[in-house]
């Protein structure tokens, strides 16, 4: 069975006081034994997670991370900070990386090479925008995107990647993918998948669904047989919602 997963995605939300709370909140709730339940918090306070955690099997994933080992980059955090405090996974090619800051295939490639080559498990997010599905390009815009992830990428190294779709046109909107919409388009990634390596392999790879998913349309979207869970982005910040979701399999 492939893992099943529900990943929190805080944004710039939670300072030190808020995190504390919420992961308290989030204590507070029986953990499902067979969900893995990851939080990504800002850079700040990943370390303080990381710790409040211990005695859980919640992970906690960085938002994003710096395009190279170490060097002359202000403001970035590598790789090698991640892992020295115990986060093992990070988000790449989010669609507020790509808008807001410009992070195109290029950058995204560079970014993924280096998270495995440090050994960090990378959530790839991709989708189209709505402008995409309108004109019906968005199979073909999820194929170039995907491209991105897969390319280079030996079949140990695929085994460290969870797929993301997140139709940019659902993301803090309310809208969601309906459940049909997010299953034809998580088959259709597994074909691709499949394509560039094989069947076993596109059995075993986790695809996610990400856009306004809430504890009332999770167990519709969860039930497709091609989602794995869900990128969590709003409801992440309401311990009760998010442990409703982790619970809607
Ligand atoms: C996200 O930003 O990854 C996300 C899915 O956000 P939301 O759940 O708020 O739509």
């Amino acid at each position: 069975m492939r893992d099943r997963i529900v990943a929190g995605n805080w944004k710039m939300n939670n300072d030190f006081n808020e995190t504390e709370k919420l992961l308290d909140q989030l204590k507070s709730y029986p953990e499902p034994s067979d969900v893995k339940i990851m939080i990504a918090p800002s850079f700040t306070q990943l370390y303080q997670s990381v710790q409040l955690l211990k005695s859980t099997n919640i992970s906690v994933v960085a938002q994003n991370m710096g395009i190279a080992p170490s060097g002359a980059y202000t403001g970035e955090v590598s790789p090698k900070m991640l892992k020295g405090i115990g986060v093992n996974t990070v988000i790449i090619g989010h669609s507020e990386r790509r808008d807001i800051f410009k992070e195109d295939d290029n950058f995204l490639t560079k970014k993924i090479k280096i998270a495995i080559e440090s050994d960090l498990k990378v959530i790839f997010c991709f989708g189209e925008k709505l402008e995409d599905r309108v004109l019906k390009n968005h199979f073909e815009i999820v194929a170039n995107q995907l491209k991105v992830a897969l390319l280079n990428l030996s079949y140990k190294n695929i085994m460290k990647i969870i797929l993301a779709y997140e139709p940019v046109w659902a993301i803090g909107t309310g809208e969601t993918a309906s459940a049909a919409q997010a299953q034809e388009m998580h088959s259709y990634i597994r074909n691709i998948i499949s394509s560039y390596f094989d069947s076993k392999v596109a059995d075993k790879v986790p695809i996610l669904y990400g856009g306004s998913v809430k504890p009332s349309n999770a167990k519709e979207i969860f039930s497709e047989s091609d989602v794995d869970g869900g990128l969590i982005g709003g409801a992440s910040l309401n311990a009760e919602d998010f442990m409703n979701i982790a619970n809607s399999f």
